[in-house]
């Protein structure tokens, strides 16, 4: 960064908001921009001003004429026609987490992947709590990676969410540590291909070389060839294959094996999180903390302890004898197929829909009919998943207009031995602020409607 005084920081969320405050701090004056007005933080406001910043909303070329340097918020495509401009006039534009990236000295282990980001980052983070070392957790997961690395020295280690957004905007970011869990379709509305899609999460590795480790998912079909793309130390994981050398799973247990050197962490009996997609988050964890140093034994005590993430088929109560599960979080189908197959034994009433991500619906609409008891239907989407729904044969369909209706339909309905399941595979974004949001009230409806029977 050296040599870049003047900054201008684009979209005013939790990263943007994250980098402005550092690069402040360093004493660059710096122009945080939003399309809309924000409200900042008083430290904020009064940091940028220190330093002739400040925060703008309205005219951006009135501010790019001033500065040599455009970081990017995760939400701000890296391709607006006014950052093209900006790079013809010869500004660089980059992503927050590579500006993160350049004013951090210590290790990174990076995690990316259309689904499991968030879980396994948290529980790579937990691992690396046990080094006796300084640690972090920041990115996509909603703390500002330039925040969470401030004040790490380089011995350091942190475990980092990136999303296809944040690594589309990235030139030398170049984590010790790169992990792809998967890749499904999601955010067409921004990557426009699937190929854009793959290309953007590939850069994650795009900078390592035979000293930095790449992890690839061995059972998904896309990612398991990407090998060929990078030159980095190969480690693949694998629940299904017992794989030479890597992370797999064997008779249940989880296994290590690298440099000849097998290890047992643990069976999947003793986590507490399930379902096949967690086991795939636990391989690619594993994975992350054996190449970060922490021993089998530390990698063990933290699985056995990690409860998962609020929001990811998260349970919330049993009404009844019907257990209620909130899984928010699952914005796009294939996390709901995931959520689907991990019960076994079927018998659920799906709550789904909201804002609809476009995306196509046959698959996961053919498991919803092996499934599901009942589909409750919801939100924007609800006219084309219901379309979806009859095409696939779905049998029992209730399409309702509030999500405190469906709820109560699931509890008038649900009955043992049946699970009631918000799994919605859409955004949250027509009835609520986020998913979040969304979770917390799909949580106090329950737990109202279990008071009520108490
Ligand atoms: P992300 O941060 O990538 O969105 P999360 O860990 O927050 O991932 O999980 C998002 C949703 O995807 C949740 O509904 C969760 O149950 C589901 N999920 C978690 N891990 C996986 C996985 N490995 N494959 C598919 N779905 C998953």
């Amino acid at each position: 960064m050296s040599g870049i005084e003047k900054v201008m920081v684009f979209g005013a969320g939790i990263s943007g908001k994250g980098a402005a405050m550092e690069l402040a701090d360093q004493g660059k004056t710096v122009f945080l921009y939003d399309d809309m007005p924000k409200d900042l933080e008083p430290e904020l406001t009064e940091m940028l001003a220190r330093n002739g910043g400040g925060f703008f909303s309205g005219n951006i070329e009135e501010i790019l004429q001033q500065v040599q340097q455009i970081i990017l918020s995760p939400a701000v495509p890296y391709n607006l026609s006014v950052l093209q401009k900006a790079r013809e006039n010869g500004i660089e534009v980059i992503a927050e987490i590579e500006s993160a990236w350049r004013n951090y000295s210590g290790h990174m282990v990076a995690i990316t992947g259309t689904n499991g980001k968030t879980t396994t980052t948290t529980l790579v983070g937990e691992m690396l709590k046990t080094l006796p070392v300084k640690t972090a957790v920041g990115g996509n997961i909603g703390l500002a990676l330039s925040r969470e690395v401030k004040g790490l020295d380089e011995n350091s280690w942190v475990a980092a969410e990136v999303s296809s957004y944040q690594l589309e905007g990235i030139k030398d970011f170049r984590p010790d540590v790169a992990a792809i869990l998967n890749l499904t379709p999601d955010h067409m509305e921004r990557h426009k291909t699937m190929e854009e899609y793959a290309r953007c999460k590939r850069n994650i590795f795009a900078n390592q070389t035979a000293k930095q480790i790449t992890i690839l998912n061995y059972d998904d079909p896309e990612v398991r060839t990407w090998g060929k793309y990078s030159k980095g130390t190969l480690c693949y994981f694998s629940r299904k294959a017992v794989l030479p050398e890597g992370v797999y799973m064997k008779d249940g247990s989880f296994f290590i094996n690298w440099k000849n050197a097998v290890k047992e962490i643990c069976h999947k009996d003793e986590l507490r999180i399930f379902g096949a997609h967690n086991e795939e988050n636990v391989l690619a964890a594993i994975a992350c903390g054996f190449f970060a140093g922490v021993t089998p034994e530390k990698m063990r005590e933290t699985l056995l302890g990690f409860k998962g993430v609020e929001h990811r088929i998260e349970y919330v109560t049993t009404i009844h004898g019907v257990p209620y599960y909130n899984d928010s979080k699952a914005t796009n189908t294939d996390s709901v197929i995931k959520a689907l197959e991990a019960f076994p034994s079927g018998h659920i009433i799906l709550l789904a829909g909201g804002h609809d991500k476009m995306t196509p619906l046959g698959p996961m609409m053919y498991l919803i009919r092996e499934k599901t008891d009942l589909l409750i239907l919801l939100g924007e989407a609800k006219e084309r998943f219901y379309q979806a729904a009859m095409a696939a044969g779905v049998e029992n369909i209730m399409v309702v207009d509030t999500f405190k209706d469906a709820v109560d339909a699931a509890y008038a309905h649900a009955k043992t031995p049946q699970v009631v399941l918000l799994s919605p595979a859409c955004s949250s974004f027509d009835m609520f602020h986020d998913m979040g949001e969304r979770g917390r009230y799909f949580k106090k409806l329950v737990m109202d409607l279990k008071k009520n029977t108490d």
